[in-house]
């Protein structure tokens, strides 16, 4: 979905997203029903269901991360069938006050480095769609978090 702001080559020397530690596990993708079904990973690794969303199950390795077990060696093996937090990622629609805006998270060194204008003209093609997935699945919508950037209004953008 951001492929005109990620560029590949860059994630595949950091790979942050798809691995987390204690302080950030919980961040790990839910996928929603829709998104579950269209995946179709249900035989293929172990998962839970918390709530609404479905989550696989992630070990601790030795240096204590724990990895998506969808990232291969090539990247996510889900390609577009990814869930919407994954495609979306590092950007999030946040609420803050009254409005839904779009966020960006610090974790991700390749985009929080741009500027707030290079990032919205990255997603200007695809700010129509995400609005409608978010109005249609309301708990797309994160809270914000103290080591995001508020970058606009979602009703402002493309
Ligand atoms: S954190 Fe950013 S740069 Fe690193 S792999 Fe993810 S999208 Fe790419
Ligand atoms: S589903 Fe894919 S993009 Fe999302 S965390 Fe796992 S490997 Fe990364």
């Amino acid at each position: 979905m951001l492929k005109k702001l990620i560029d590949g080559q860059t994630c595949a020397s950091c790979r942050i997203c798809c691995e987390y530690d204690d302080s950030d596990v919980w961040d790990a993708p839910g996928f929603t029903q829709d998104e579950w079904d269209r995946a179709k990973i249900a035989d293929r690794f172990t998962w839970c269901k918390k709530g609404d969303l479905y989550y696989l199950d992630m070990e601790k390795d030795r240096d204590g991360l724990y990895h998506c077990p969808c990232l291969s060696e090539s990247g996510c093996i889900l390609g577009d069938k990814k869930p919407f937090r994954c495609a979306l990622w590092p950007l999030y629609v946040v609420r803050n006050g009254e409005g839904l805006y779009f966020a960006v998270s610090d974790v991700c060194p390749q985009v929080f480095s741009m500027d707030d204008e290079k990032i919205l003209s990255g997603i200007e093609s695809v700010a129509n769609i995400i609005r409608e997935t978010v109005k249609k699945d309301p708990s797309l919508i994160e809270d914000f978090q103290a080591n995001y950037r508020i970058l606009a209004n979602i009703n402002e953008v493309g």
